[in-house]
């Protein structure tokens, strides 16, 4: 079996048994770069290795030393050869970048004699003692397990006696005694002489590069990113070329293009006389790529025409590892660069434009979850700030305010025109108000999908959630993160991208769709077949979402309308009323106003499909809480003076004892609601046939399409469509012309899924409710399953994600298609939709692609997002 690959016996293409590094240095080889030679061995001997016991097994080696003669031969030097020493590097690399394996090995070959013939040859003895310390160090540090600080001791006494502060100005006679010191150390430490033998110095890299696949660091890392324990690494060894050997020489890395903004410039910096390490060591400031120009300016040619070759060949933005060795350029490494989201999409546009890729390669390099980023206002980076705290990441973008912790006061500051950050242990909806009015939430608890993280979303707010060093007192006004204390009314910052904290206004910048991710985004729209929606309850989100590209509203909740502080009494006052005429009286005096919202928003969204879906929380919801107003009444009962209030708060509480449930969630609510209560459906579709047949007086083109919520049996829906085909007809005769509009449903009940032919037969549309179907499917209460038990499912691996966040296919996701196929059955040209939280999340968005549904719809913030995953599905 072949163990063992010199450089040019490989390709790109190789990836999985030469490693990522060992792959590109054989494809740099291959077209003809210079690449100091040498050889792979392969992720496969890696796997041997641990099936033979964490031994090297004897073919691997027998080819590895056949390998090193060939290296031999090539350059014309030996290992161990005093004369002309061949010197070699040991570098892991496995299939995918992965930190926290092995170091690499530097200057593999020296020994107390190989150093003198380095000297000799470079007739520079200092340059060859500080070569051969630096192997020692390496070697001692990641072969023989001897600490990095023990060697950093020796260093420093050695500069203390030369009386120099840095390594650079340490001399020759001081190298060499380090050399000598850090010898005595190894025998010490190891009880063994440092090994002489260049053969036995290699053996003992190679087994440390595998044993290092298994420590803990790199088993960790590839539990967080789902990298299998079964690849291994390869080990690459490579001839060595020298950057430190005086000012023609020196060592760089290099980005292809601008790794933050994506500008085609070479962007990179450069150490003279330096060897690989000291780069990312930070002792100096590396130089600025340009600099090259002025002082070697062949070599800077070169290198310019080489990136730009490397660029064309991988067809991608290339992160580049380079030495000089006296005016002599070798490339030492390349690979896929890193990139901001930012960088991404332009890069990703601009390659195209280039001719180097097309458009669809360009849509499959933007993952559509980064570009949220580009979307929210951003704490500048360029900023220097120290956050005091970090939480979640839960909704993204920045905002700066006064700390307030309650959302009354929240919103009475922001009415006196103050920014503010409102700051709570957790949110409920009672908090809604102090929410829609701050710049950013900050709570101490929850998680990803606690109440403030997916209201904050749905906002497009910034949050930051579950920031445990947070302790709040709300009785004093105070809070504490350690010994720094927060007051009512100090500024803070946070960015919800990164969930950091800070004291003090940051500075932010603004988002951009800017210019290349709107041709990107048209791309997309040119390749997707789903359609994309938003969910918008304001005529500003709806504004929002179709600059983002929606093309239309997939879910309008009405009863955000409602929660308006000046509407609540009038709310209240309806569910309130004793009669008949009471409750006609109150919903009267709301017509108007949810007429006036519809008007907005089909304004807004002329000439697109807007779906309105009818009140659906139950009603309690818009009262005073249970629990307090118990206290209230308590304390009334105690003060003869005020028997009035008493009997006022009396009949209130009674009427929200009432209204109590065990389980609202399953309780009486959606359709539930309309079926008891047709009035208040009746007064919502009114409002909405109004507001259309005005607008289309006027000459617009608005396009209603009513949903009746948490339907789960086809009679339920019959009654509701009766109830608005009745106010249709009504308002038809005052108006005297026809408008189009259809009746339809959210799928949110198992039982609507399973008998979705039935209910199809009456809705004119579906639109998949996934987190009411999730929480039916499951059985599970989101707030519950968030806070008490789904991250321990998480954990044992029950369920692979969230099942809030990512749909899930097996359980809803079968569902979803048993709706699909039963409803088109009866009514081929059903219109199918989503409108759960999961219409934004990319994995969703393919899921529904392949399912066949007509459209997603996602918060206005990420139709982007959509766009662009419809297209990748499409793909
Ligand atoms: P990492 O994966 O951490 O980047 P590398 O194997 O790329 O580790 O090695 C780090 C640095 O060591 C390289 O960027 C280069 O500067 C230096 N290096 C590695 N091999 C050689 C070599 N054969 N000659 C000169 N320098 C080398
Ligand atoms: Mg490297
Ligand atoms: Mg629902």
């Amino acid at each position: 079996k072949k163990w063992v690959y010199a450089f040019e016996e490989g390709h790109q293409g190789m990836r999985d048994l030469l490693g990522g590094k060992g792959a590109n240095l054989a494809e740099m080889t291959r077209i003809g770069l210079p690449v100091p030679p040498g050889f792979t061995i392969t992720t496969e001997a890696c796997t041997a290795f641990y099936e033979n016991g964490r031994k090297i097994p004897d073919e691997v080696w027998e080819q590895t030393k056949e390998a090193l003669r060939a290296l031999e031969q090539k350059l014309g030097k030996r290992f161990g050869d005093p004369e002309n020493p061949l010197l070699v590097s040991v570098r892991s690399g496995a299939p995918v970048s992965m930190p926290g394996m092995m170091d690499t090995i530097l200057n593999l070959g020296l020994n107390d004699e190989t150093v003198e013939g380095l000297a000799r040859l470079t007739g520079d003895r200092r340059f060859a003692f500080d070569a051969y310390r630096r192997f020692i160090q390496m070697y001692g540090d990641v072969v023989l397990g001897i600490p990095h600080a023990r060697f950093e001791e020796i260093i420093e006494e050695i500069r203390a006696k030369e009386g120099v502060a840095s390594d650079p100005e340490v001399s020759a006679a001081g190298w060499e005694e380090v050399v000598r010191r850090y010898k005595e150390l190894v025998l010490k430490a190891t009880g063994s002489p440092f090994p002489q033998d260049p053969y036995e110095q290699l053996y003992g890299a190679v087994r440390a590069v595998f044993d290092s696949w298994n420590n803990q660091r790199a088993i960790v890392y590839r539990k967080l990113h789902k990298i299998p324990d079964t690849l291994g690494t390869a080990v690459n060894v490579q001839a060595m070329v020298f950057g430190n050997m005086g000012d023609d020489s020196g060592t760089g890395v290099a980005f292809s293009r601008n790794p933050s903004t994506g500008e085609k410039v070479l962007y990179g910096e450069f150490l003279t006389n330096a060897q690989g390490e000291d780069v990312v060591a930070g002792i100096r400031t590396p130089e600025p790529i340009e600099r090259l120009k002025e002082r070697l300016p062949g070599v800077y040619e070169e290198f310019t025409r080489t990136v730009e070759l490397l660029e064309r060949h991988y067809k991608d933005m290339q992160d580049i590892e380079f030495t000089v060795e006296r005016g002599k350029l070798y490339f030492l490494q390349t690979r896929t660069g890193k990139r901001t989201p930012q960088a991404a999409v332009r890069i990703a546009v601009e390659m195209v434009e280039e001719g180097l890729i097309d458009k669809e390669t360009a849509l499959l390099r933007v993952d559509p979850e980064v570009v949220v980023k580009l979307l929210h206002r951003r704490i500048d980076e360029n900023a220097k700030l120290t956050p005091i705290l970090k939480g979640l990441p839960a909704s993204p973008g920045a905002g700066s305010g006064r700390v307030v912790f309650d959302a009354d006061e929240a919103e009475a500051w922001a009415k006196e025109g103050e920014k503010v950050i409102l700051v709570r242990a957790e949110t409920t909806p009672d908090d809604i108000h102090g929410m829609a009015v701050a710049q950013g939430i900050l709570t101490s608890r929850g998680g990803m999908t606690s109440h403030a993280a997916v209201v904050a979303r749905g906002m497009g707010k910034p949050a930051v959630v579950g920031a445990e060093a947070l302790r709040i007192d709300e009785a004093k006004g105070e809070a504490y993160v350690g010994d720094i204390v927060i007051r009512k009314g100090d500024v803070i910052s946070l960015d919800g991208g990164t969930g950091y904290v800070y004291l003090g206004e940051a500075p932010l910048v603004e988002p951009t769709l800017g210019e290349h991710f709107r041709t990107l985004l048209e791309w997309a729209d040119e390749v997707r077949r789903l359609g994309v929606r938003a969910n918008a309850d304001t005529p500003e989100d709806a504004r929002r979402a179709r600059e983002f590209g929606a093309e239309g509203i997939g879910l309008a909740r009405t009863e955000h309308m409602f929660f308006a502080p000046e509407r609540i009494p009038i709310v209240q006052e309806m569910i309130l009323a004793e009669t008949e005429e009471e409750r006609a009286a109150a919903l009267e005096k709301l017509l108007p106003m949810q007429e006036g919202d519809f008007t907005e928003i089909f304004r807004v969204m002329d000439g697109l499909p807007v779906t309105v879906r009818l009140l659906d929380p139950p009603l309690h919801e818009f009262l005073p809480n249970y629990e307090e107003l118990l206290l209230e009444v308590e304390e009334l009962r105690r003060d003869p003076s005020r028997a009035a209030e008493l009997r006022e708060k009396e009949a209130l509480l009674r009427k929200v004892r009432a209204l109590r449930e065990a389980n609202p969630m399953l309780g009486h609510r959606g359709t539930r609601l309309g079926i008891t209560h047709p009035e208040i459906y009746a007064m919502q579709a009114r409002a909405i046939f109004r507001a259309a047949f005005r607008l289309k007086r006027e000459g617009y083109d608005p396009r209603p399409e009513i949903m009746i919520p948490l339907v789960g049996h086809v009679r339920e829906l019959e009654l509701m469509r009766e109830v608005v085909e009745r106010v249709y007809q009504e308002v038809r005769e005052e108006f005297g012309f026809d408008i189009s509009y259809l009746v339809g449903t959210m799928i949110e009940i198992p039982r609507a899924c399973v008998t979705a032919d039935e209910i199809a037969r009456v809705a004119e549309f579906f639109s998949f409710g996934t987190n009411d179907l999730t929480q039916t499917t499951f059985g599970f209460s989101r707030d519950d399953a968030e806070g008490k038990f789904l991250q321990t499912y998480l954990e044992k691996k029950i369920l692979k994600d969230n099942p809030f966040i990512v749909l899930d296919r097996d359980g809803v996701g079968a569902l979803m298609r048993i709706a699909v196929e039963k409803g088109r059955s009866v009514r081929p040209q059903l219109k199918l939709g989503i409108c759960g939280e999961h219409g934004g999340d990319p994995s969703s968005v393919e899921f529904c692609h392949m399912i066949g549904l007509d459209y997603v719809s996602a918060s206005p913030y990420r139709v982007p997002v959509a766009r662009l995953a419809a297209a990748q599905a499409a793909i």
